[in-house]
């Protein structure tokens, strides 16, 4: 486990199931193995074309830069490599990343993820976007991140600089509580903003976290509120060591039905269920239902 002083701070100790103590702290449940779920829902490791680099989708890859986070979550889709314990990428292995994307015109965007890409020496991480921004074929560099949420110091002026650089970038990242939402969470969103980022959120469906109509609604505001796109909405996978955080998949849909019928369209994202295998998105929400497929996002 790893949990920052200041996201520490944002536990309510007087509320028994504070919905941030139950993403950072370690539960019991994680060690049910009578639960079920797998170590690789999304079948990633087998999708890796080189060491650390996932090639799912035609047009676009992952890479995953580290696999250090400043807070460890404990629904996280990837806990498996938790074990590996915190290490980053190799410049052998970048080199390799590189090679691999410059050889294939098809790839427009490259994801580097993790761990969080915001822990690794931020000259190590300019040098890495820069090599990928220099293949004329990459048009779009995004960055997955919990670091706005987590930990917003570390959402400095260099880093916001440094990344001006390499716009078009765009940042996810996973707000998944209204308690999240702080001033210090929205500054560091802001000097993002302000260096030309755009920001998305995808938040996971979490029992007992977010799955409440009144909840979701106050961090669909909140995120509206501080200019981050509410994108997604993930159906939490079957992680093994996570399937206490699962949602029936009906409640999901019916919350967000009644969201779709009394919030503007601009804090609502898509409900989805990520499939295995790089088979695109299933969608959940009240406008595409019956198993329809969202190849085109990830
Ligand atoms: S920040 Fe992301 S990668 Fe890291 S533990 Fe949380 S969900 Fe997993």
């Amino acid at each position: 486990m790893a949990v920052t002083p200041y996201y520490l701070s944002l536990i309510d100790d007087s509320s028994a199931g504070d919905p941030i103590a139950a993403q950072c702290l370690p539960d019991l449940r994680e060690t049910d193995l009578q639960l079920g779920g797998c170590e690789d829902p999304l079948d990633e490791e087998r999708s890796m074309a080189v060491p650390g680099l996932i090639h799912r989708y035609p047009d676009r890859c992952l890479v995953t830069v580290t696999s250090r986070c400043a807070v460890y979550c404990r629904h996280c889709n990837r806990k498996r490599r938790w074990q590996q314990g915190e290490r980053d990428a190799s410049p052998a292995e970048m080199e390799a990343w590189t090679d691999y994307v410059r050889k294939r015109p098809n790839v427009r965007e490259v994801l580097l993820s993790g761990g969080d890409p915001f822990t690794i020496d931020l000259e190590k991480l300019d040098r890495l976007l820069h090599d990928f921004r220099s293949i004329g074929h990459v048009e779009i560099l995004r960055i997955g991140t919990r670091m706005p949420v987590t930990m917003p110091v570390g959402i400095d002026d260099d880093l916001a600089s440094a990344l001006r650089r390499h716009r078009p970038l765009w940042i996810s990242t996973q707000f998944n509580h209204p308690q999240e939402i702080t001033d210090e969470a929205a500054e560091a969103c802001e000097r993002l903003l302000r260096a030309g980022i755009p920001i998305v959120n995808q938040s996971v469906l979490l029992r007992g976290v977010n799955d409440d109509y009144d909840t979701m609604r106050e961090l669909l505001y909140g995120l509206e509120r501080i200019s981050v796109k509410p994108y997604y909405l993930f159906q939490c996978e079957p992680v093994m060591g996570a399937m206490h955080f699962r949602v029936e998949r009906r409640k999901g849909v019916e919350m967000m039905d009644r969201l779709w019928g009394s919030v503007s369209g601009l804090c609502i994202p898509r409900f989805v269920y990520d499939l295995p295998g790089g088979r695109g998105k299933e969608r959940l929400d009240g406008r595409a239902r019956n198993g329809d497929r969202d190849e085109s996002a990830d």
